[in-house]
């Protein structure tokens, strides 16, 4: 069995986002009980990751990535309309998706670990798609 859900989400510049309760709350209306959740952006600028929802470490999150890559800095990409090579590269570093288990109706996870939209560029609203594949 296959379902896709979406939610919306607005971020802040270059923000590490908490998203894990609206991925539950997705699994929650799923019918889908036992199998696999993918949190998937479809942007080039704002990943998706798992790790720790400590405010210290979602602040070193942050200047991890403007230090590999600094928003200042010139970027090939910066030629054209865009001026976000630092968000394409960050993105690198994040990747578009993340795939988590689903158990007895619920999200398999570590104690410490959540679910995070990275933002690699300006505010702006997100489509987050939640991809859920197993069985009833
Ligand atoms: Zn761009």
């Amino acid at each position: 069995m296959f379902e896709r859900h979406e939610f919306q989400v607005r971020t802040e510049r270059n923000g590490v986002l908490n998203i894990t309760e609206k991925v539950v709350e997705k699994i929650n209306d799923s019918e889908i009980k036992n199998g696999f959740c993918l949190v998937f952006s479809r942007h080039t600028t704002a990943g998706i990751i798992v790790n720790e929802n400590e405010k210290g470490l979602v602040e070193d999150m942050e200047s991890f990535l403007e230090k590999l890559a600094p928003e200042d800095k010139k970027y090939m990409h910066n030629r054209g309309p865009d001026k976000n090579g630092h968000a394409h590269l960050r993105n690198i570093l994040t990747g578009s998706g993340q795939t988590l288990p689903v158990e007895k109706g619920s999200l398999v996870s570590g104690t410490w670990q959540n679910i995070f939209l990275v933002e690699g560029d300006s505010p702006r609203t997100r489509n987050i798609d939640v991809y859920l594949i197993g069985e009833k």
